[in-house]
């Protein structure tokens, strides 16, 4: 960690602008966290040059520029920009990573709540690329949203994210992994009369097989939230919640079936 600050710490802006042109993984978010953590500038300092000031400065006035990008490349950037916006309490990264957010789930998702087709955003106005191509959406893409979802609820916690949140865990995440095999996809095509690849158990290590296990880690994750006395049902998912401080139990049934019992 002290080791990134020294290698960055002789790049010019323009450097840091070169470097950043590739696939880089939630840096800024590391270095948010290493701030929020420990209290040294430096990291904050780290996790804002780790902005990729491409995509950051264009969010921020409000432009969408992410047509045949590589989806996966920005969204943990901007999960970045979410945790700074946090620990920073700047607006400005709140407002970018808003904007993205918006962008990618209004406007280039499909209504599964899943984005990009050959791991890369269509331009805006392309539906017919997803109908035809055979690598749909990627789990990855949506394990980042899902985090990024997260960290704006927690900035501000609106039904419009607990709904997208729904949304792609049940009809997106909830697909992903073989129901009898355990196997995880990398794609979940929506080409007609398609059929899916999954990982092999034990031998495969795909990206979409490490967020693939995170994923289903996540149902129980985000059932209830609370800010102070205000409890949040974000999920409606068979569950308990003891509430110790409140001296409440809570309890949710429903009547999902588990098709793999039958
Ligand atoms: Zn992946």
């Amino acid at each position: 960690m002290i080791g990134g600050v020294t290698v960055i710490a002789p790049l010019n802006e323009e450097q840091m602008e070169q470097m950043l042109a590739n696939e880089f993984g939630g840096m800024d978010e590391i270095y948010a966290d290493a701030y929020r953590m420990t209290k040294e500038k430096k990291y904050l300092d780290a996790a804002k040059r780790f902005s990729h000031k491409w995509l950051f400065n264009s969010m921020v006035v409000h432009v969408d520029n992410l047509d045949n990008k590589h989806a996966n490349t920005q969204v943990p950037k901007v999960v970045g920009y979410a945790r700074i916006a946090k620990v920073d309490k700047d607006k400005q990264y709140a407002n970018a990573a808003d904007f993205f957010w918006d962008r990618v789930v209004n406007h280039r998702s499909l209504s599964l709540g899943a984005n990009s087709r050959r791991e890369h955003f269509a331009p805006a106005d392309d539906c017919k690329s997803y109908v035809e191509d055979r690598e749909g959406q990627e789990s990855c893409n949506m394990n980042n949203m899902l985090k990024l979802t997260e960290n704006l609820f927690r900035m501000n916690p609106s039904a419009k994210y607990a709904d997208f949140y729904e949304r792609a865990l049940y009809n997106h995440i909830l697909s992903t992994q073989h129901p009898e095999y355990g196997g995880y996809v990398y794609f979940t095509p929506v080409r007609p009369a398609h059929y899916r690849v999954y990982s092999s158990p034990n031998s495969a290590m795909w990206c979409c097989v490490g967020t693939g296990m995170e994923n289903h880690g996540k149902y129980g994750e985000f059932i209830y939230t609370h800010v102070h006395d205000s409890l949040f049902v974000n999920l409606f998912i068979a569950s308990e919640l003891k509430w110790k401080e409140k001296g409440i139990v809570i309890m949710q049934q429903t009547n999902v079936v588990d098709r793999t019992c039958h």
